[in-house]
């Protein structure tokens, strides 16, 4: 039976109660007054539940899916303004004990190099991403309790967060690494990381099983139910995601909506954020031999839904996505994107030959950070490279009542503009230092309070007078 404060995988995420949904969204997806009740409900700004956003995901009438994607870009303004927040990857090690179908990680793969970064390896990757201007990363490792046991992860972090390199600094460290132990979650926490990111691959159990053949990875309800005990082991973001392409979108968003909302009703928060990978192209991986691809008009859509079911909930896109891709769901609701994104061990430091790649998948957006600074800027939005509220300790609901109360033009705006004024004086090239500029004086008129404003323009002078690391 369907529970969503249940900690039983199979209860919170109930494989009837998806089918049930899918069924009524189906039977509704031409219902003018329900798809106009449920719009009428987004609006509100309160988000949906699985049903109602599934009732919208499923929409035929044209109409009214211009209104829910026009809804998604209006959410979007309010919560997030036009800030979109940076990161990149950095894989540590590629060793691998699972077998997951889709991934050429998987243990079975003799022919991709293994790899794993020394501590001084990590050391000159992260000063080649500082060099970028990068202070936000995400750790990515397979999953391999003696090439990479915890304690592993443990120091990388500690190393990483300890570089000086120049101006440069990381700031906020998120990890994608295999669900794992309360114990291990607290151990986690207790080295500062920013957010604990797990996609769930597909929320299809018995797809789930196949996929994941053998290995740790194998255990549905262990892996499902990792982010309860990150939750329990004090890490209070969590990121959720599904790689779409591997079983129907409508079942994943299902299920991904059930998961945010058990998070909600157990933890009084929901995650931190959503991811929304695609299958790529990987070593020995060939998306085409998966029967669930998605088109990128559908693709939108799903951005557009989980946009206006959860308006609170940050929404990430990598380098897997084209640029013509990334733009179009810039505008539907995500929030945060990586840019010049490296997805093999060592990357960052080390031109691979394509024969002996040691990378996860391919990238489907090649361009500098730099050029997807200036990219942004030029649509109007402020690439952000804040890393305040993790810092002053707004996690969690912390940072949802922040949201929720409306103040975020006075605290993130001022950040976003301060960290972007930082990046342009350390990294930009001169001409995305110009276009940026001009973008800071613009928005500072953004800024609600009066008394905030001068003091963000007093730093803004302090900044390009060499000062560093100003946050509200
Ligand atoms: N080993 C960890 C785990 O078990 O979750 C870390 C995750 S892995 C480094 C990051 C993510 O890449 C996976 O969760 C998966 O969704 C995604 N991924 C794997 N193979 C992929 C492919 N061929 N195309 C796109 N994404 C892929």
């Amino acid at each position: 039976m369907y529970d969503k404060y249940s900690m039983k995988a199979e209860e919170f995420i109930d494989h009837q109660q998806i089918l049930d949904t899918l069924a009524f969204a189906d039977e509704h997806k031409r219902d003018a007054a329900l798809i106009d009740q449920i719009i009428g409900k987004a609006r509100q700004r309160k988000g949906l539940d699985h049903r109602e956003a599934s009732v919208l995901l499923a929409c035929e009438l044209e109409d009214r899916n211009e209104q829910i994607f026009a809804l998604a870009e209006q959410i979007k303004k309010d919560f997030y303004g036009n800030r979109i927040v940076m990161f990149a990857p950095l894989y540590l090690s590629n060793y691998c004990i699972n077998g997951c179908l889709y991934c050429p990680y998987h243990r079975k793969n003799k022919h991709i190099p293994r790899k794993k970064l020394s501590q001084e390896e990590i050391r000159a990757e992260v000063i080649a991403l500082q060099d970028m201007g990068h202070k936000r990363l995400a750790l990515e490792a397979g999953e391999d309790p003696v090439n990479n046991p915890l304690e592993y992860i443990l120091e990388s972090i500690k190393t990483i967060y300890s570089i000086k390199h120049k101006n440069g600094a990381i700031r906020r460290v998120n990890v994608n690494i295999a669900a794992t132990t309360v114990e291990d979650y607290r151990k986690l926490k207790e080295a500062g990381i920013g957010t604990y990111i797990l996609f769930q691959e597909t929320y299809h159990k018995e797809s789930y099983e196949h996929l994941h053949p053998t290995g740790p990875k194998s255990n549905y309800a262990y892996h499902t139910e990792a982010h309860d005990r990150a939750m329990q082991g004090g890490i209070d973001d969590v990121g959720l995601g599904v790689l779409f392409g591997l079983e129907l979108y409508r079942y994943e968003f299902a299920g991904l909506l059930m998961h945010a909302e058990h998070l909600e009703a157990v933890f009084g928060v929901g995650p931190h954020t959503i991811s929304v990978p695609r299958l790529c192209p990987a070593d020995d991986i060939d998306p085409g031999s998966f029967d669930n691809g998605i088109s990128d008009d559908i693709f939108a859509k799903i951005v557009a839904c989980i946009r206006v079911a959860v308006p609170y909930t940050g929404m990430i896109i990598s380098t897997r996505e084209s640029p013509k891709v990334r733009e179009r769901v810039l505008h539907l609701g995500v929030s945060q994107i990586s840019g010049g994104s490296r997805t093999s061990v060592g990357g960052y430091t080390n031109e691979e030959p394509e024969e002996a790649s040691t990378a996860q998948f391919d990238l489907s957006d090649h361009r500098t950070l730099d050029q997807v600074v200036a990219w942004l800027m030029e649509m109007g939005y402020i690439p952000s490279f804040c890393t305040a509220c993790y810092r002053e300790g707004r996690t969690g609901d912390r940072f949802m009542s922040l949201c929720k109360s409306g103040q975020i033009n006075n605290c993130c705006l001022p950040n976003a503009l301060m960290t972007l004024k930082e990046y342009l004086m350390d990294y930009a090239s001169p001409e995305t230092r110009a276009l940026g500029e001009r973008l800071i004086a613009s928005q500072l008129g953004d800024i609600p309070r009066e008394k905030t404003r001068s003091i963000v323009e007093d730093r803004l002078a302090r900044i390009g007078a060499g000062e560093r690391d100003f946050r509200f």
